[in-house]
């Protein structure tokens, strides 16, 4: 039976935290309302407006009708949409697919979490909460813009845990302005010493896509970019919190993500595993096995076109072989599983085994068996190896 995933894009925030590429905008709460209605008008006629923007929709799944399994409701700071928004959604889901789910998760930032909301969205069926602590020195989340406070984690966790909630990851971000040695350890075993089930760790990215970004590029201080930790430092965050969390008895299963055991986040492996999945909202990806397909960024054009009957999907690709091998080494490899050689062998019609071979006499993958995995610590240069990897890729005779 063919199984999916559901994600769903809520593109608000409070405010612009300095370091964010995401395309999210800061807006009036009134336009919840609308967007969230936009939302659940574009899940009951997805198959309808998926079959109108050129999208195989026989490609999702092998059985008649896909079961959804898991739910992703991210964005964004979804957790300041109203409870009921959220629980409209899931019901438009739930009218719409056959539904046995086994991870609903809603992103939440600590300074919007309150009894009445998260027992709401327990009692709708969100079993998972991944929580966006980011920082517990207050010095760095103020500089990065953030909402909230180290208190506001301990005020929001123990809400969290009364309202039912079983299954919570916090994000932590490794490269802050502001951060140091000292503080990154604060940050990770507070969160460490608050056990929660899944961790995830995330290098601050520079790209122009963010005001600290482009203050990297073009210099000045108002986003405190002179403060931000070296390239050499974030390494040694990335490689002691991999140290720690292993010996706190979380396994690391891939390269951002570390859980207890049991808690690996289902949902985020189906994108690992290419496996499909639909998004719904502005910006939403969506993947059937041969092809990717993507909503239009912007809210109001988004909530614009699906109040009109219209697709809001702007670009639907066509994946070629090429392309498909190419994600199954970037994605394959970021999981500890790792990559199965002789399944790439069968299924494209080439080899891996001279540069892996290369690649693990130089240290930087393992090869058991069929089976080429990235070396754990050899993770945060992650890439460079996979980008190495491809070029080295042979086709069989
Ligand atoms: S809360 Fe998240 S999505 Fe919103 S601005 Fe901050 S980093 Fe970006």
């Amino acid at each position: 039976m063919g199984t999916l995933g559901v994600y769903i894009q809520v593109p608000f925030c409070q405010t612009k935290c300095t370091y964010c590429n995401f395309r999210t905008g800061v807006v009036s709460p009134r336009r919840f309302t609308p967007y969230s209605e936009a939302v659940c008008r574009e899940i009951l006629e997805h198959r309808c407006l998926l079959e109108t923007s050129g999208v195989r929709t026989s490609a999702l799944s092998a059985a008649a009708e896909p079961m959804v399994d898991t739910v992703y409701v991210g964005g964004g700071t979804p957790s300041l949409l109203e409870p009921h928004l959220l629980a409209e959604m899931l019901q438009a889901l739930r009218e719409s697919f056959r539904c046995e789910w086994s991870e609903v998760t809603l992103e939440a930032d600590p300074e919007t979490i309150e009894a009445e909301n998260a027992a709401a969205w327990a009692a709708t069926g969100f079993t998972r909460i991944s929580f966006g602590s980011q920082s517990f020195v207050d010095e760095e989340l103020r500089a990065a813009g953030r909402m909230h406070r180290r208190e506001d984690i301990y005020r929001a966790v123990p809400i969290l845990r009364a309202a039912g909630i079983r299954n919570i990851s916090f994000d932590l971000i490794a490269g802050l302005p502001k951060q140091t040695n000292a503080s990154w350890r604060q940050s990770l075993g507070e969160t460490i010493a608050l056990a929660p089930e899944h961790i995830s760790i995330y290098m601050m990215e520079i790209d122009e896509g963010s005001r600290l970004g482009l203050e990297v590029l073009q210099g000045g201080a108002r986003y405190s970019a002179p403060a931000l930790p070296s390239e050499e430092a974030m390494a040694e965050f990335y490689e002691f919190a991999q140290a720690q969390l292993k010996a706190a008895g979380y396994l690391q299963y891939e390269i951002s993500n570390w859980a207890k055991p049991g808690f690996e986040s289902r949902h985020n492996q189906k994108y690992w595993r290419r496996e499909p999945y639909l998004g719904f909202g502005a910006g939403a990806h969506s993947f059937s096995g041969s092809q990717r397909w993507a909503n239009c960024h912007d809210a109001a054009a988004y909530v614009a076109a699906i109040t009109k009957g219209n697709s809001a999907i702007e670009t639907v690709d066509e994946l070629t072989p090429s392309m498909t091998l190419e994600e199954e080494l970037f994605l394959g490899l970021r999981q500890s599983e790792g990559l199965n050689l002789l399944r790439i062998e069968r299924q494209y019609g080439v080899s891996v085994a001279e540069k892996s071979a290369q690649l693990a006499r130089a240290g930087m993958v393992e090869v058991q068996g069929d089976v080429l995995r990235l070396r754990p610590e050899k993770l945060s240069v992650s890439n460079e190896i996979i980008v190495e990897l491809l070029r080295g890729v042979q086709a069989i005779a």
